[in-house]
């Protein structure tokens, strides 16, 4: 059995390869009914995603995934059937993205020193318009041979603690649970394992989570064993909180993350959708 609902995806508005209009074409095509395009801190992509889902019979849920700063680490939230106008969400955005920019500012400057020209010139390129993210330098690096792939651009360069990393304080825990509630969508945790966090720090984290208004953990992952989705499945009942499913599909170069291929969520769990009501399940 194969889920219908996506609801982590990524396009030319942040790191995904493919256009909004691209992604929901290919996002048809694989079978999914129900994709969420949550691109890293920007809502940009969404318009064009609707257009193209009402026209290829999909339905397309407005998503965002925020990076969070939490007890000095980056945590990634995604906001589900949100209303992208809301006003204190777009100024959060704007924030994070001048945040953005003054951060790959100081990545070039930084793999400058380690002989790497225009670094900044080149990820901002890559980016386009989109939001610039650590995946835009990999990309140049791997283009311009100075890593032979995005695994060891992040490894060499990117990665924390790295030359070319940037500490950065990203929106709070509270702060981003608050616009994603205000713009009337439900707060999820995305790929809770990814974080390598020990069981205690799982459970501050979904704590913490919980006291700010958040109601859901991804479960069914693009890249989860059947031990993960149980090991995540055990967190949601501890916690009492909604499942959501979600590729978190980039491009076709991941072949770990696909389109159309992720397994049902386990009965026991109750689907982040059936708090949305407009959304008829
Ligand atoms: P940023 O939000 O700018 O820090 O960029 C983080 C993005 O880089 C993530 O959303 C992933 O898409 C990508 N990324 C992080 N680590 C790796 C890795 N080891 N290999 C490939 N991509 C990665
Ligand atoms: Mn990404
Ligand atoms: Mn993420
Ligand atoms: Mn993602």
């Amino acid at each position: 059995m194969i889920s219908e609902y996506d609801l982590h995806s990524h396009s030319t508005a942040s790191d995904g390869a493919l256009s909004p209009a691209e992604l929901v074409r290919q996002a048809a095509a694989c079978g999914v009914k129900n994709l969420a395009l949550t691109d890293h801190d920007t809502t940009a992509g969404l318009a064009e995603a609707r257009a193209t889902a009402e026209e290829n019979g999909i339905t397309l849920i407005s998503g965002i995934e925020l990076s969070v700063t939490w007890q000095q680490r980056c945590i990634h939230i995604l906001g589900l059937n949100i209303d992208p106008d809301y006003a204190p969400l777009q100024e959060g955005i704007e924030g994070l993205r001048r945040m953005r920019i003054a951060r790959a500012v100081e990545m070039g400057a930084r793999l400058q020193k380690k002989g790497i020209e225009n670094a900044y010139q080149g990820a901002l390129q890559l980016a386009g318009e989109g939001m610039i993210t650590r995946t835009h330098f990999a990309r140049f690096l791997v283009d311009h041979g100075y890593a032979d792939s995005f695994q060891n651009a992040f490894d060499r360069f990117l990665g924390a603690g790295k030359p070319g990393f940037v500490a950065t304080r990203w929106t709070d825990l509270e702060e981003a649970i608050g616009w994603i509630n205000g713009a009337g969508g439900t707060a999820v945790v995305a790929h809770p394992l990814r974080y390598k966090l020990s069981g205690a720090w799982l459970r501050r984290l979904l704590d913490a989570f919980k006291q700010g208004g958040g109601v859901g953990i991804e479960i069914v992952c693009g890249s989860s064993s059947s031990n993960d989705i149980r090991c995540a499945a055990d967190a949601a009942r501890r916690f009492d909180l909604l499942g959501s499913v979600g590729s978190d599909y980039h491009s076709p170069e991941k072949p770990w993350t696909q389109l159309g291929r992720l397994p049902p969520l386990p009965n026991s769990i109750t689907p982040i959708w059936s708090v949305w009501p407009r959304h008829g399940h």
